[in-house]
């Protein structure tokens, strides 16, 4: 675990604690935290922070410190830049949160249940690039909250035009992240960044794999990105005009009967229901619904006709698990079912 310190880190080993497939050997964080223990370095946030990670001494992170073939990165993106592709050249698989390669034509920025197939690239990506292991990206966490709902609809209607507005968590700023005095009572209509990658990321996610390169979709987005007062969970409200102009009760049907990639269904990672409808018409709520699914689930309501474009809705997910690390993992499982990880532990 790359950024092991960090708040996605440590979402990383919450959702690791007891996976079957894999196990925490390596915590890695920036030269400040080295040489101590994770119990000593981490300020740990929630819940139990699980003992056999506690003690482990958390090195560096270079590729002759960490030796583990599948390498979760919650990296900076700073510190991200030369660190993931000097392991990807190692032979290592890196699972990366960072945005340095997300939008690289060889490199797979990938949700599963959306678009899996894209993860075929990496042959293109081994090719072009020389190396043995691998970079899988996944998206910003609000790009993945919203892809998310929008799929099943673009699936069969085809999006044309995205007018979308978030509320995100303060967790999705990392720790020790926005200071108290500027988010509590507050909204803060600007978050560094952001904007620009909801405004491509989900076209690359949405795109289609010719069988040597990804095609980005075609459908344009306008985004607002503000910071709430919310702990995790980040809301956003779309407008959507289709190709195909769907009715309100297509639209819902087509959000309720969506399951997405077959490869990922019962994946250890993977939720029951990657979307979930609700008919309530206050819902999505992050502090009722973030943790459906064990966060994996990202919550869809509110679908209803709209005044400018064809149709509105409300889809809400949980930043640190669905948005990174959940997603991660997912990703890397999903290696694993395709043979780029083999089951031995050997990339
Ligand atoms: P964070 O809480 O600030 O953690 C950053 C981690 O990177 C810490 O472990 C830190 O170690 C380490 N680090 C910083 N500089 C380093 C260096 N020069 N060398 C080695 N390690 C270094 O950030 P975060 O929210 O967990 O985000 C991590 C990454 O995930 C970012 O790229 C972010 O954009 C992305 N992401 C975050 C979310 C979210 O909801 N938070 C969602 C999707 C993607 P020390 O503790 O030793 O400083």
């Amino acid at each position: 675990m790359l950024g092991a310190t960090g708040a996605v880190g440590q979402t990383f080993i919450r959702c690791l604690a007891g996976h079957p497939w894999f196990r925490v050997a390596e915590v890695a964080a920036s030269e400040r935290s080295a040489g101590k223990s994770y119990a000593e370095a981490t300020r740990w946030i929630e819940g139990e922070l699980p003992a056999d990670v506690a003690a482990l001494t958390v090195t560096p992170c270079d590729t002759g410190s960490v030796r583990s073939p599948v390498v979760f990165s919650a990296l900076d993106a700073a510190a991200a830049a030369d660190l993931e592709p000097a392991f990807a050249h190692e032979g290592r698989v890196v699972l990366s949160n960072a945005k340095n390669y997300r939008m690289e034509p060889d490199v797979p920025l990938v949700i599963p249940e959306v678009n899996a197939g894209h993860l075929a690239i990496l042959e293109v990506q081994r090719r072009n690039r020389g190396w043995s292991g691998a970079i899988v990206t996944n998206a910003n966490c609000a790009s993945t909250t919203a892809a998310v709902a929008m799929a099943p609809l673009h699936e069969r209607f085809g999006i044309r035009t995205v007018f979308i507005s978030t509320m995100q968590a303060v967790s999705g700023a990392g720790y020790p992240g926005v200071p108290s005095l500027d988010i509590l009572g507050n909204v803060i209509p600007y978050i560094k960044d952001e904007e620009p990658k909801i405004e491509t990321e989900m076209q690359k996610m949405l795109g289609r794999f010719t069988g040597s390169a990804i095609e980005h979709a075609s459908f344009v987005v306008s985004a607002h990105a503000n910071r709430v007062p919310v702990e995790h969970g980040h809301t956003t409200c779309l407008t959507l005009g289709f190709e195909r102009k769907p009715t309100v009760e297509e639209a819902i049907e087509a959000l309720r009967e969506w399951k997405g990639e077959a490869i990922v269904r019962g994946l250890p990672s993977a939720p029951a229901m990657p979307i979930r409808y609700r008919d309530e018409p206050d819902r999505p709520q992050p502090r009722r619904d973030v943790m459906d699914g064990r966060g994996m689930t990202t919550t869809v309501g509110r679908v209803r006709a709209d005044n400018i474009l064809d149709l509105r809705l409300v889809a809400m997910s949980h930043n640190t698990i669905r948005g990174a690390a959940g997603g991660s993992i997912l990703n890397a499982e999903v290696l694993v079912q395709t043979g780029v990880i083999a089951r031995s532990g050997a990339a």
